[in-house]
């Protein structure tokens, strides 16, 4: 089964106005014009400015983070109509930092996939376990359970991307070894099976993340179920974040 690789770089709470837009710049015209799906997600405040620079690119626009609530008193909040106003494709849920470092709960990380979803977006579902997690032997119920944040009634196979990230190798150079990342990417596409069907399995992008980068991004992604990347430190120099990209092909 063909599926089209999706490689997305999460800039986090990095960047100038000026650094992002000439980042963006500078992938928006290295990037491949077809066969993939590019992504960059830059803090919210940078969205209109990246937007801007990619616009009329195949480079998707995406966002770190939304809100559940359509509008109202959320202080600080975002809600998915307004990244839509700005050209946002897709936004990242369950992210690890969210989970761990800002403390965001289950029930929370669900209602925000399912307003992302309901309101057009692509959700890229982040889910992962962390080093002690996987020494007791649990990352296959921790995972599990997170991908159960995402409603099986999410049919649109385009619009759910779930990205693989343990948590012990985010951001810490350590990334996981070819075999360790396919063994959980195609645990993660069996229980896609059981939770949605298998031809939304099949076709349904499952992506790796945790300290990707040039050096070891083919090896992971010629997996048989790694569908691309997401990827954060290296996705911040656009010649590293390119090879990745290149690397998908
Ligand atoms: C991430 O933040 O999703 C990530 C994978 O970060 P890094 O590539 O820096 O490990």
């Amino acid at each position: 089964m063909h599926r089209t690789p999706f490689v997305a770089g999460n800039w986090k709470m990095n960047s100038s106005k000026a650094s992002a837009v000439e980042l963006a710049r500078a992938v928006a015209r290295g990037a491949p014009g077809s066969g993939i799906d590019v992504g960059v997600a830059p803090p919210f405040v940078y969205l209109d400015a990246v937007g801007q620079v990619i616009a009329g690119s195949k480079i998707l626009l995406g966002a770190q983070d939304v809100y559940f609530e359509k509008s109202g008193a959320f202080t600080g909040e975002v809600c998915a109509e307004m990244l839509k106003d700005l050209g946002a494709k897709f936004v990242l849920t369950g992210h690890s930092e969210r989970r761990h470092v800002l403390g965001e709960p289950p029930n929370l990380i669900a209602r925000k996939a399912r307003a992302a979803y309901d309101g057009g977006l692509i959700v890229v579902h982040c889910v992962g376990e962390k080093v002690e997690e996987r020494d007791a032997n649990k990352t296959f119920p921790i995972v599990e359970a997170q991908i159960e944040e995402l409603g099986a009634d999410m049919q649109d196979v385009q619009r759910i991307v779930i990205a693989y990230e343990p948590v012990w190798a985010i951001g810490t150079g350590r990334n996981a070894t070819d075999a360790q990342a396919e063994e959980v990417h195609a645990y993660i596409r069996q229980l896609v099976a059981r939770r949605w069907n298998k031809d939304f399995a099949d076709r349904v992008r499952i992506i790796y993340g945790g300290s990707m980068k040039p050096e070891n991004a083919k090896g992971l992604m010629q997996q048989p179920d790694v569908d691309g990347g997401l990827i954060g430190g290296a996705s911040l120099k656009p010649d590293s974040f390119l090879a990745i990209v290149n690397a998908a092909l």
